[in-house]
């Protein structure tokens, strides 16, 4: 989305709330938490500063890359795995987006610090004018001196307002498009590398989705939970967060339902391929005329 002026002070200030919860969220990664408590926590702080989650906190482990959001009863304790945080902030519409990797192993500091150094290589080639394949490719490069590969078929993002993925699409490799980069454009650079294949498939048993539809459904149960999923207004939302007000069989039924009237779309976890493990780091920046400004950044 091509940012009009008027609306800079929201862009900025989701995105500095979006870091404070980052940087939060990062250092209640440890070993022994509960995965869900940190989420919960994650999502409380960005209420607390003032916003609401882009989408439900998520710690994705391990092989893992990407959408793991935790069940109701989800158990999962912190223990020795590497740990991606995704979070973001929205303010009037405005979006934030960003991630990191925190390492309980020990082992992956390389793997780590491949995603973070490509990420901020791109941040700094990123201008109007570039070549969405040329970002892609300073990715690509950075990572691979590390020794580990992008993951191709994951990317980064323009995001619009109550829109958190939309055009460009921001590539981990040169794909070889040619489309430039616009002056106020927003969009998050997400770099992920791995030691395994680079390519990443979907699982089942989404527990994150999205209103897709203004259709409505003709099920007057299902419509109820239609109600409340319209409130989020296409941001995405957690299965749990619905289950506070409904009973689970009731949700479980609707989101099948919606999902197969295409009403609400799911996001399952996304598994890299060859179960290799998977670092990620995620900014949401503003493209300028001559370089970018970073959007999610702790400033006083
Ligand atoms: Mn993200
Ligand atoms: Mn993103």
């Amino acid at each position: 989305m091509i940012l009009e002026e008027s609306g800079l002070a929201d862009w900025r200030k989701a995105g500095k709330i979006s870091a404070v919860a980052l940087d939060y969220g990062r250092k209640l990664i440890k070993k022994g938490a509960l995965l869900i408590e940190v989420c919960n926590a994650v999502d409380a702080k960005i209420v607390e500063l003032g916003a609401r989650p882009s989408f439900p906190s998520q710690i994705s482990l391990d092989h893992v890359a990407a959408h793991y959001c935790p069940e109701a009863g989800d158990r999962t304790i912190l223990d020795v795995q590497v740990c991606k945080l995704d979070v973001g902030a929205c303010v009037n519409g405005a979006m934030g987006d960003n991630a990191a990797t925190v390492d309980l192993s020990g082992n992956y500091a390389e793997l780590a610090a491949a995603s973070e150094k490509a990420l901020a290589a791109a941040i700094k080639v990123v201008k109007a004018g570039i070549a969405l394949g040329e970002v892609g490719k300073v990715i690509q490069e950075t990572i691979a001196s590390y020794g580990f590969s992008p993951i191709r078929n994951l990317s980064g993002h323009g995001l619009g307002k109550f829109e958190i993925h939309t055009k460009p699409t921001v590539p981990n490799f040169d794909n070889g498009d040619k489309t430039q980069l616009q002056e106020n454009e927003v969009i998050a650079i997400e770099p992920f590398a791995t030691t395994g294949k680079g390519t990443i498939y979907e699982s089942a048993n989404a527990e994150v989705f999205m209103q897709a539809s203004d259709r409505q459904t003709r099920d007057s149960e299902v419509r109820k939970v239609l109600e409340r999923i319209r409130s989020y207004e296409k941001l995405p939302f957690a299965k749990r967060w619905l289950l506070k007000e409904f009973p689970a069989f009731k949700v479980s039924v609707a989101l099948k339902i919606l999902e197969q009237q295409g009403i609400i779309h799911g996001f399952p976890p996304l598994i890299e391929e060859a179960k290799g493990i998977v670092s990620q780091a995620e900014k949401t920046v503003l493209v300028k005329a001559d370089g970018c400004e970073v959007l999610t950044e702790v400033t006083d």
